[in-house]
């Protein structure tokens, strides 16, 4: 094997907080069993780590999008459904048993049915319009003696206060009264937060677990997960007058220090935190002078701070305040960070 140095960016990723907002989600959810969405590789963070941690914290129940997610975590022993249901191209892999379909239409519980069955999740929209049976097909007695494990619907409002919110409930309710499943699943990470009524046998939440905050209410109850940290690759001096990065939209007004970071948009940090988003060392924080580039990041570290070539510094990333600067939501936050970060659980 040839030697790779260690990357000049790292996430730290805390699997203590990891595992108190999923028992925070967990308590939130009453008498309801707690699972976890862990698509998109964990929401970034890493499906595998987080599905060690979180299983042996408790949770039972895994959600992710595709059989090619599904086959990733197979060897972890964990319940997984597959969110997108079964294409034909799948149906190999899905009769394997690795994971459990969530079947979405009526293609989808035929083909199912067809192939000999077995349990399976059935998502039913109750209006989204996004996955899943429309509530007349779900009770029309297409899913009559399929052997349902979950029966579920997802919350299109959920971290607003939204009439449909109200409405989605309602409408879940009178399927649920006309299929049956072993269990009944409604909410996400701000379903939960929600209250009681939206919880029935088995919560979903994804992003309160990787430590967005789904409801301004929230913020004191969810810790954050996800710390990313880029090394110092060069100091310069500016003075009053210089300008800055890409098309010199930043101009010093006196003299000052830079330091330029190992990070940049490819790496998931985005063109919106130019000029808004900040790094730190200890006590002191740094803003984000001109625009973001591909691969690096400029920071002002002033004429005091003693941040050398070589340092390693704390890009701000606590997601709720983050996405309000930037413009970029807690979810593509979390789901941009790219390969080149190495991953460290602590
Ligand atoms: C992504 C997803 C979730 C988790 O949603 P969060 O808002 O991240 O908590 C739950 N259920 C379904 C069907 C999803 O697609």
């Amino acid at each position: 094997m040839t030697y790779l140095p260690p990357a000049p960016l790292r996430l730290r990723l805390d699997g203590d907080a990891l595992v108190a907002n999923w028992r925070m989600l967990d308590h939130a959810s009453g008498a309801a069993a707690c699972g976890a969405a862990v698509k998109a590789d964990g929401y970034g963070l890493g499906a595998r780590g987080v599905v060690t941690r979180l299983s042996e914290a408790g949770c039972r129940d895994f959600f992710v999008s595709n059989w090619a997610e599904a086959k990733a975590i197979a060897d972890l022993g964990v319940t997984v459904s597959v969110l997108h249901g079964v294409r034909s191209e799948d149906m190999g892999l899905a009769k394997s048993g690795i994971a459990r379909p969530v079947l979405n239409t009526a293609r989808q519980v035929q083909r199912w049915r067809e192939a000999g069955g077995g349990i399976c999740d059935v998502m039913v929209d109750t209006g989204m319009n996004r996955l899943g049976l429309s509530i007349e097909e779900a009770r029309s007695g297409l899913l009559d003696g399929l052997e349902i494990q979950t029966l579920m619907s997802h919350l299109a409002c959920a971290d607003e206060v939204h009439p449909l919110n109200r409405l989605q409930l309602n409408r879940f309710a009178l399927v649920k009264e006309r299929v049956n499943a072993c269990r009944y699943s409604l909410a996400n990470s701000a379903g939960v937060l929600l209250g009681r009524d939206y919880a029935f046998d088995l919560t979903r939440p994804g992003l309160a677990l990787y430590g967005g905050v789904p409801s301004p209410a929230a913020e004191e109850r969810v810790r954050q997960v996800v710390f990313p940290e880029a090394q110092v690759i060069q100091r310069r001096r500016l003075h009053a007058g210089d300008v800055v990065g890409y098309n010199a939209t930043w101009s010093a007004v006196e003299d000052t220090e830079l330091a330029v970071l190992n990070i940049g948009y490819a790496d998931g940090y985005l063109r919106g935190f130019s000029g808004v988003g900040c790094a730190r060392s200890g006590d002191n924080v740094f803003p984000v002078r001109g625009r973001v580039s591909m691969d690096l990041l400029i920071v002002d570290v002033g004429t005091t701070s003693a941040v050398a070539e070589g340092d390693w510094l704390r890009v701000e990333y606590s997601l709720y305040d983050s996405a309000l600067r930037s413009g970029v939501s807690q979810y593509e936050l979390l789901t941009g960070l790219g390969k080149r970060f190495s991953r460290m659980w602590q």
